[in-house]
């Protein structure tokens, strides 16, 4: 079980102006492993991310998950692979504000069509389950605006998790967050990889998060070295 990008090629095109975001990247993430993408700001971090969660299409090169290529299926089959294999975590939360914490949770769920009343009731528990493993029980009801930037993060790593992917990947998910918030959120992300043996990457132009993983993949102007 692994994602294999192979010599990844994005090109925006800004007008006449053209961006190579990335230039050629390779790289292998198996289950159970961690990695880190660190490099400066446009370095091509969070476009790498999104290409390898089938987010964003590549101009060149393939990404293979679990045996798939991925850009050789269908739209409907790729988001299919994408919602039951990989959970996304971003910078800023992406919480729906008119929801409370557990039906946020439950959302990519629901999106799966998991809708009868009975599995209702029991996707219901499990959010309930996961919040509580992320240390939120007591906020389920919440909305994110009564919630913390911590609180909303871990509300947002429960929704990752709820349809059991393999694959976590965060895209700066300490970003917005003071030291301390960010240390607890790194070791959630690291207890619940262990927990569910999934593999974690998480992208950073923060360096230091290299300590933390097995693998580290730097980037710059689009090129890992
Ligand atoms: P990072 O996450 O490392 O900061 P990005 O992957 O966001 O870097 O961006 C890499 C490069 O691609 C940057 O030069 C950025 O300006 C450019 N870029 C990213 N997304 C787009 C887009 N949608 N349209 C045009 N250029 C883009
Ligand atoms: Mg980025």
């Amino acid at each position: 079980m692994a994602i294999l990008a192979k010599e990844v090629r994005k090109i925006y095109k800004k007008g006449v102006k053209e961006v190579q975001a990335l230039n050629g990247v390779s790289l292998e993430i198996e289950r159970g492993y961690s990695l880190a993408v660190v490099g400066p700001s446009g370095a091509g971090k969070s476009t790498l991310l999104h290409i390898l969660g089938a987010l964003d299409e590549p101009d060149e090169g393939s990404v293979i998950l679990d045996g798939k290529d991925l850009y050789h299926l269908s739209d409907r089959e790729r988001s299919s692979v994408r919602n039951r294999s990989i959970g996304f975590v971003f910078q800023f939360y992406h919480l729906l504000p008119e929801f409370t914490a557990l039906e946020n949770v439950m959302l990519p769920a629901m999106i799966m069509g998991r809708c009868s009343l009975t599995a209702g009731k029991r996707l219901r528990e499990r959010a309930l389950d996961i919040l509580k493993s992320v240390g939120l029980a007591d906020r389920a009801g919440h909305r994110p605006g009564e919630l913390s930037g911590g609180e909303s993060q871990r509300v947002a790593i429960a929704r990752a998790l709820i349809n059991n992917p393999q694959y976590l990947l965060c895209d700066e998910p300490t970003g917005n967050l003071d030291s301390k918030t960010s240390e607890d959120i790194y070791t959630l992300l690291f207890e619940m990889k262990s927990r569910y043996n999934m593999a974690l990457v998480i992208v950073s132009h923060d360096e230091s998060l290299s300590k933390r993983t097995d693998r580290i993949l730097r980037l710059k102007d689009g090129v890992a070295n």
